[in-house]
């Protein structure tokens, strides 16, 4: 059987393919001897940027007439896989699909077009900040403020965890407009250029994993902007997030499934070559099996999440359930791989001579972010309950 990985998903089209090629060139030759060096650093290399903006693929997601390639939400999940196979910091620095699902959700005409021109212009990079040091989960219970002030809204408040916090130039910030009783229903979605005065960054986060992808925490002290810069309507923004999470859960199960596709190929290496009793390790049907079980769970992982894209490109009603297992499937068996990766390499798995550990490390926050897998689990929990619930008044 020929490595999954190496088998051209048959939906793509020849210039997709084409495109796909060039990408897994790019992460294989030219990302993947920078790795360590990034993993040990903590820093991406501006020149892998450029070249990641040369191929498109910050504006992947962007529609064509707003400057954008317009690509599916399943080649987008090819690319994140790709990238995320030499390291998941790029498919995270490079990706805006987040931003981009907001505006097109939320804003329309002018400001939709001049946001989505913004993402889909060279080296722009962007962040999404809703989480705060006392709302992770409970994101419905955020306290930054945006207060109407004539024209503008001002802005104060503190905002944890902001991936490319730090490097990005354009962020969507998410303020409480209505009261807290509100809850979901007084959030806000705003556009945010970093060098706005009262932003500012006052916290780099040091990580377990993904490190060369900067974290910050960031802070609003009477941040003025422009009413323009409201997307949507005014408590419009919890809603419009959780549905841009249906876009992008799918794509960070790829990414996780990208690192566990490099973690399963170097432990399947590594079992050919390292002889233990007179006979290469991956001969003993213990270890044969672990693999199996790798491969298994890997392909399950990828059908489901695949699956979801699918579902999201089709524009299923079905897409919240199915992005949300994807999400918690695709991430926890990328987390069994990587862990078992490191049992294949027994102590040289353990050791950074070998890249398993890091996977491993890096494997871990994605069962984390873009709410964990026991929200993801909540989420698909009420969604059958309302299926039952239906059902059983029918
Ligand atoms: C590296 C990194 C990057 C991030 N990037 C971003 C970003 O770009 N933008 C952004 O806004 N946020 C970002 N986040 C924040 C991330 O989304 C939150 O960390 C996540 O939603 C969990 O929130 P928390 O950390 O406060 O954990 P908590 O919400 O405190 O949860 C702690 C534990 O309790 C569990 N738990 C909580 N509530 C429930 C429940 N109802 N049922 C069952 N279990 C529950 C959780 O699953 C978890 O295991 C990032 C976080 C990290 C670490």
């Amino acid at each position: 059987m020929p490595n999954a990985s190496d088998a051209v998903p048959t939906w793509l089209n020849a210039e997709e393919t084409m495109f796909r090629a060039e990408v897994r060139r790019f992460a294989r030759t030219e990302l993947r001897p920078l790795v360590a060096e990034i993993d040990r650093s903590g820093e991406f290399p501006r020149a892998a940027i450029e070249t990641m903006d040369s191929l498109g693929l910050f504006s992947l997601a962007v529609p064509e007439e707003h400057g954008g390639a317009d690509a599916s939400l399943g080649l987008q999940c090819v690319v994140a896989e790709e990238l995320a196979y030499a390291t998941p910091v790029a498919s995270l620095v490079v990706s805006p699909s987040l931003v981009t699902a907001l505006i097109l959700r939320a804003a329309g005409g002018d400001v939709a077009d001049e946001y989505l021109k913004r993402v889909a212009t060279p080296m722009t990079l962007t962040a999404v900040a809703l989480s705060e040091p006392d709302s992770g989960s409970d994101a419905a219970s955020i306290t930054a403020r945006a207060v109407r002030d004539g024209d503008d809204y001002v802005l104060n408040g503190r905002k944890s965890w902001i991936t490319n916090g730090g490097i990005a130039d354009l962020f969507c910030v998410f303020a409480r407009t209505g009261s807290v009783a509100d809850r979901a229903r007084g959030i806000s979605a705003f556009m945010l250029d970093a060098d706005t005065p009262g932003f500012s960054v006052a916290k780099l986060e040091d990580k377990m994993g993904l490190r060369g992808s900067t974290t910050a925490e960031c802070v609003l002290e009477d941040v003025r902007l422009p009413a323009t810069q409201l997307i949507g309507v005014e408590g419009g923004g919890f809603r419009y997030v959780m549905e841009a999470f249906d876009k992008t859960r799918p794509l960070i199960a790829c990414v996780a499934l990208g690192i566990a596709q490099a973690a399963l190929d170097v432990a399947l290496l590594y079992a050919q070559e390292r002889r233990q009793f007179g006979k290469a390790i991956g001969e003993f049907q213990g270890l044969q099996f672990l693999l199996a079980d790798m491969a298994i769970a890997l392909e399950s992982g990828r059908t489901l999440t695949y699956e979801a894209a699918r579902l999201v490109d089709l524009g299923s009603p079905h897409t919240t359930v199915y992005a949300s297992m994807a999400k918690s499937w695709g991430t926890d068996v990328a987390m069994k791989i990587t862990t078992d990766a490191v049992q294949v390499l027994g102590g040289f798995g353990y050791v950074k001579d070998f890249p398993v550990e890091r996977m491993m490390r890096d494997a871990k926050i994605f069962q984390i972010f873009e709410g964990t897998n026991q929200i993801q689990r909540g989420i698909i929990a009420r969604e059958l309950n309302a299926w039952a619930r239906t059902e059983a008044r029918a």
